[in-house]
C-alpha cells in the first residue's frame, strides 16, 4: 500500500469513527429487498411464492455462510435474510459497519451470480438490499428475534395464501378479496382455505411456511462425511428446534459440528 504518512492531509484520518461492536453479544445483520413487490412484479414471480425466487435467496444467503465462517445460523423468508455471527466472533475486528456493508454486498452480488440458475427471464435492472445490525446479549433475545422472524412469515404466508386464492380462483379482484379477509383471525383463514379452496394450509410446503434455517452441519455423502451448508424448513420458536441443534448456541470451534444429518437438497 502507498502510504500517505507524513503527508499533511494525514490528519482527516482521525475524523473516522470507531464503530466496533461491545464484545460478547450476538451479531446479528438481517438485509431486505428493496422495493421487492415491485421487483416480484417485474420478474413475473409466481404469486403468493415464487419457489425460485427463495432459491436464489438461499443461494445468496449460501455464499455468505461459506465466506463468513463465524456465521452459525442464517435464517431466511421472502426478500430477507438473516445472518447471526457467533459471540465470540473477531470477523473485522468486530467493526460493525465492515461487517454489515461486507455481508450485504456479497448478499447483492450473489443474489445476481445464481439468478440465471433459477429464473428464466433476465434481471430488467440491479436489485439491491438494505441491511441492519442488531445486537442481542441474551440467548433468549435471540430465539425470540428468530421467533419473530417465523411468526412474521406464518401471519404473511397464511394471509397472502387466501388473498391469491380468492383472486386467482374466485375471479375476485384485490379489493375484494381484501374485504373479505379485513378482521379475520388465522382460524377463520384456515377455515376458508379448508372449505372454499379443500386446502389444508399445514400441508403445504414448509419453505412457505416456515421460511428457511440454514446451518453447518456434517452430512453423509455416500460412505463420507463431509461439512455441509443444509437447508431445514423447521419451527424455530419450540423449544424442541434448539435442542436438537445445540451447536448453534454452544461454544463453536470450526470444523467441529458433527451432528449427522441426512442429507436434503443442498442450495449450491
Ligand atoms: P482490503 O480488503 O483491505 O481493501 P485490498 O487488497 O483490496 O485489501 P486496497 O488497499 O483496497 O487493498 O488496494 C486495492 C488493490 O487492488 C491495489 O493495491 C491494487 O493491487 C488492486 N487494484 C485495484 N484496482 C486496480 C486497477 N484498476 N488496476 C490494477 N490494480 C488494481
Ligand atoms: P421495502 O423496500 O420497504 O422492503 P418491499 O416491496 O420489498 O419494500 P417487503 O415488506 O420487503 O416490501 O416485502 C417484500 C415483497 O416482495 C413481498 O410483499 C412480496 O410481494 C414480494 N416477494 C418477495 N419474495 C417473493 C417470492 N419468493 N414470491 C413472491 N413474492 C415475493
Ligand atoms: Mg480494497
Ligand atoms: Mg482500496
Ligand atoms: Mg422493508
Ligand atoms: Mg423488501
Ligand atoms: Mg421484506
Amino acid at each position: 500500500k502507498r502510504s500517505m504518512a507524513c503527508s499533511r492531509f494525514e490528519y482527516v484520518k482521525s475524523f473516522e469513527q470507531d464503530d466496533s461492536i461491545l464484545p460478547n453479544v450476538w451479531i446479528v445483520i438481517r438485509i431486505d429487498g428493496k422495493k421487492f413487490h415491485k421487483f416480484s412484479k417485474t420478474h413475473d414471480f409466481e404469486k403468493p411464492n415464487d419457489e425460485n425466487a427463495l432459491n436464489v435467496m438461499n443461494a445468496a444467503a449460501t455464499a455468505v455462510l461459506q465466506e463468513f465462517r463465524d456465521v452459525v445460523l442464517a435464517y431466511g423468508q421472502s426478500d430477507e435474510y438473516s445472518f447471526v455471527f457467533r459471540k465470540e466472533t473477531t470477523a473485522f475486528k468486530r467493526r460493525s459497519a465492515k461487517l454489515l456493508t461486507y455481508v450485504t454486498s456479497l448478499f447483492s452480488t450473489s443474489y445476481v451470480m445464481h439468478w440465471s440458475k433459477w429464473m428464466n427471464l433476465p434481471l430488467a435492472y440491479a436489485p439491491c438490499f438494505d441491511g441492519r445490525v442488531v445486537l442481542y446479549p441474551s440467548e433468549q433475545n435471540l430465539k425470540d428475534y428468530l421467533s419473530w422472524r417465523q411468526a412474521d412469515v406464518h401471519v404473511n404466508n397464511l394471509y397472502n395464501t387466501a388473498f391469491w386464492k380468492l383472486v386467482l380462483e374466485k375471479g375476485l379482484t384485490n379489493q375484494e378479496a381484501e374485504a373479505k379477509l379485513r378482521g379475520t383471525f388465522s382460524a377463520d383463514k384456515n377455515e376458508l382455505l379448508f372449505q372454499e379452496f379443500g386446502i389444508n394450509y399445514n400441508n403445504l410446503p414448509a419453505m412457505y411456511r416456515k421460511g428457511t434455517i440454514l446451518l453447518r452441519k456434517r452430512v453423509i455423502v455416500g460412505e463420507k462425511s463431509r461439512q455441509a451448508i443444509v437447508p431445514l424448513h423447521e419451527d424455530l420458536i419450540s423449544s424442541h428446534f434448539w435442542k436438537q441443534h445445540t451447536e448453534i448456541l454452544g461454544k463453536y470451534v470450526p470444523g467441529t459440528y458433527d451432528a449427522p444429518v441426512p442429507l436434503p437438497r443442498l442450495v449450491e
